[in-house]
């Protein structure tokens, strides 16, 4: 089998499928990891449920809009020209879905989370795991009272979570400042302090058991025979052969899919990261995301890591830091931290369809070919059950979740 795309999600099924038997060769153009599976906040979630395309969303757009909110920063330009994709986006903005799509991304994160536990015991990094939840923080009550909704949505598919007031909160996150009234903390979250080392750790996993990975940028896929042959410019040898092929290449997917006729409607969240050295005081033990300021502040091996929310423009337009340094403005006000580590913040590609649902199954009209995509906020939570639902459908078997609400069929394709 070949997987094209090494991030987090090609990556977990690549180690998927040969656990099942299967050769896998896996396909990156870079260094398997390196691209918007690096820079996450590293929370493994079984509790990121409640997609962006909520009814509260519609409710929230005009502030968005006048840019208002340093969550959601956007190029006007980019949203003319991508008009049909944000209708899209917005037209899935109903209770049914909302509480549909919160159903079956919880069975996915809940599977994954079990799996990544157990990978990571098997490679060995359980240094790197941490758990204690991880938390939302409002700063004021009018704020903590505008999620109640997406609480609601939490007691409806079983998400544990504990609500804390402001002196709760002191005991319980020393490291935080007296700015905030509330917070949630959704308790049976993990979180990775370092998630470039899980990925290296599982790529040794993979390796260390036959697993072949191939430095190119590929270029066709062609289904010839029972099998497939995928080219791709690079470093290695221009062409491989493979029974079956798993297109999982994050933001890019859908530029390949397009090559077989296949028209995704696959959009991307840029997000930043900068790391900041930690001041001597009490450290975050866990990552906390401010609510009123849209950005979260993890505490990471390379220090502590703010990452900003989403940014709609162009995938491939250069940085703008404006957002991530309004964010690391924001979260001093909330946690004492010393100099920033990087002259340059890091940049990435949340890879989002319209319905904010991941896309894993089959592809409609090519057999051997599946869709591993579009994991938007939480795909480095919810890889290792999207790699055990391709499995199983690869081998024949009969996947552990429910896949209809993935499938790429609910798009005209
Ligand atoms: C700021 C930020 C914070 C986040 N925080 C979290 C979090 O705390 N928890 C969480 O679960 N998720 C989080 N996410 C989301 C998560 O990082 C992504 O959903 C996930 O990394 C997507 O993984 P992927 O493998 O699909 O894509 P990627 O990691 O982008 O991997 C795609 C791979 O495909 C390769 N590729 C592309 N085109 C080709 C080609 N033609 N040929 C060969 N290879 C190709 C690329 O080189 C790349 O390695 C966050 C994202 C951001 C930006």
């Amino acid at each position: 089998m070949l997987v094209v795309g090494g991030g987090i999600v090609g990556l977990c099924n690549a180690l998927a499928l040969q656990r099942a038997g299967y050769r896998v060769s896996l396909i990156d153009r870079g260094t398997p990891g390196r691209e918007t599976s690096y820079g996450n906040a590293g929370v493994l979630s079984e509790s990121s449920v409640a997609v962006l395309n909520s009814p509260g969303l519609l409710k929230a757009l005009p502030k968005l809009l006048l840019g208002r909110s340093n969550g959601l920063r956007y190029s006007p330009l980019f949203v003319v020209k991508r008009l049909g994709w944000m209708l899209r986006f917005l037209s899935h903005c109903t209770p049914r879905h909302w509480r549909a799509a919160a159903r079956a991304l919880r069975e996915l994160q809940v599977l994954s989370l079990a799996q990544h536990k157990d990978w990571i015991a098997e490679a060995g990094v359980q240094d790197l795991l941490r758990h204690g939840g991880w938390m939302k923080v409002f700063r004021s009550e009018a704020s903590f009272a505008a999620y109640a909704a997406e609480l609601a949505l939490y007691d409806e598919v079983g998400v544990r979570y504990t609500v804390f007031d402001r002196e709760q909160l002191r005991q319980i996150e020393p490291g935080l400042k007296p700015i905030y009234e509330k917070a949630v903390l959704f308790d049976d979250t993990c979180g990775v302090s370092n998630p470039a080392a899980l990925t290296d750790a599982y790529l040794a996993l993979f390796t260390a058991a036959g697993g072949i990975v191939v430095e190119g940028s590929v270029t066709s896929l062609r289904q010839h025979g029972n099998g497939w042959e995928v080219r791709f410019a690079g470093a290695d040898d221009s062409v491989l052969n493979g029974d079956g092929v798993v297109l999982a290449a994050g933001a890019w997917t859908a530029e390949i899919a397009r090559w077989l006729g296949y028209d995704l409607p696959l959009g991307w969240e840029r997000g930043y990261h900068l790391h900041l050295a930690p001041a001597d005081g009490p450290q975050l033990n866990r990552a906390v995301n401010d609510m009123d300021g849209g950005f979260v502040i993890a505490p990471m091996q390379q220090g502590v890591r703010i990452t900003s929310g989403v940014e709609l423009t162009d995938r491939d337009a250069p940085p703008d830091y404006k957002q991530i340094r309004t964010s690391v403005a924001m979260a001093r006000e909330a946690h004492d931290m010393k100099a920033e580590l990087e002259t340059e913040p890091w940049m990435g590609r949340r890879p989002t369809m319209v319905d904010s649902l991941p896309v894993i199954g089959p592809a409609p009209r090519h057999r051997g070919l599946w869709f591993n995509f579009g994991h938007q906020h939480v795909g480095l939570s919810m890889a290792p059950g999207s790699a055990l639902a391709i499995t199983a459908m690869v081998d024949g078997t009969s996947p552990p979740l429910d896949t209809t609400p993935f499938r790429a069929e609910r798009f005209s394709v």
